[in-house]
Order: C-alpha cells, then structure tokens, then sequence
C-alpha cells in the first residue's frame, strides 16, 4: 500500500488538461493502486490522477454498496449521455474540510476502459452520477468549486445547516 500525496485547491496540476492512456504499464498499475489507496485513506468517494499530480485521463470511484459492487477504475473516461438533475453538497480530497451546493445531472452514462484496458459502459445516478462528472472534469482540469452555488462552507457549518433544516422540518410535522 502507498499512499500519495494529495494536490491541493490552487496546484497547476489541478487546472491542466489530462494526456489519455495508450496502455496500463506496470507503473500504470501501481499508479491505480495508489489512487484507490490515497482515496480510501483520505475516505473520499472518488479521486483522479491529476489530484496526485499526474497527468493522465485516470481515475477511480467508490460511492459505496448502494451503488457498486467494487470500486471503478476509470481510463479515459468519457461521458455520453446526461439526465435530469440534482442539487447537493459536494466535497473534494483537493479542497479539504470543505463543502458546497452544486447542481449537477442527476443521470449519467459514461464509457471508459478498466485496468485491462476493456471498453465498459457504467451508468449511475444520484452521488455516483455526481461522483463520475466530478472526477471526469479533473480531467479536464476543471473543478467542482467553479460551480458553487454561494459560499465553500466547513463541514461544521454544513452540519448547522442541515440541523437548522431538520428542526424547521419538524416544526412543520
Ligand atoms: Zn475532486
């Protein structure tokens, strides 16, 4: 296991175009080891290659049971198709203890290529449609905070938010 470190909001590594994969050599392999290393350790829900520093069209997602059985490596993943839409927090490994409203597809059906490099088809909604723009903009160096709606926030004050709404929501029960 290797853990590699995090880019953060403000890198040039960030804000660059990813060159694509041609094959998955063996330091290709280790490279997506470490992302779905540094991903779980940091406990985020995706991670792409540029937040380590390295610019290629890689990245791997883990939105958790609900939606997959085991994470997805992403190799120059392109987006095909988008649907209907939805407005959530969302946070980034790059823009630590941060969070914002962003709306987004709440549909999208990507291809992409595994660590084989076998042409697959993912589909998803809710946070994994989320989670898959999100990681495939890196790629393209774009990043989430350029969508914000309103203020970046903490997560202590997104938890006052959500608490606020919980007891106004409760008032009205
Ligand atoms: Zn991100």
């Amino acid at each position: 296991m290797a853990l590699r470190q995090i880019r953060e909001l403000g890198d040039p590594c960030l804000v660059k175009v990813c060159k694509p994969v041609k094959e998955v050599s063996e330091r290709t392999q280790v490279l997506i080891d470490d992302l779905l290393d540094t991903m779980y350790d940091a406990e985020g829900v995706g991670l792409a290659a540029p937040q380590v520093g390295i610019l290629k069209r890689i990245a791997v997602i883990d939105a958790g049971e609900e939606y997959q059985d085991e994470p997805l490596i992403l190799i120059n993943p392109e987006i095909l198709e988008t649907a209907g839409e939805q407005t959530d927090y969302e946070g980034c490994l790059s823009v630590p203890g941060k969070v914002g409203e962003v709306t987004r597809p709440n549909y999208a059906k990507v291809k992409a290529y595994d660590a084989e490099m076998n042409e697959y088809i993912v589909e998803g909604e809710g946070l994994l449609a989320r989670a898959l723009i999100h990681e495939i903009e890196h790629l393209d160096g774009h990043m989430y905070v350029e969508k914000v709606r309103g203020e970046l926030l903490t997560s202590e004050e997104l938890a006052e938010i959500l608490r606020q709404k919980e007891m106004q929501e409760e008032d009205k029960a």
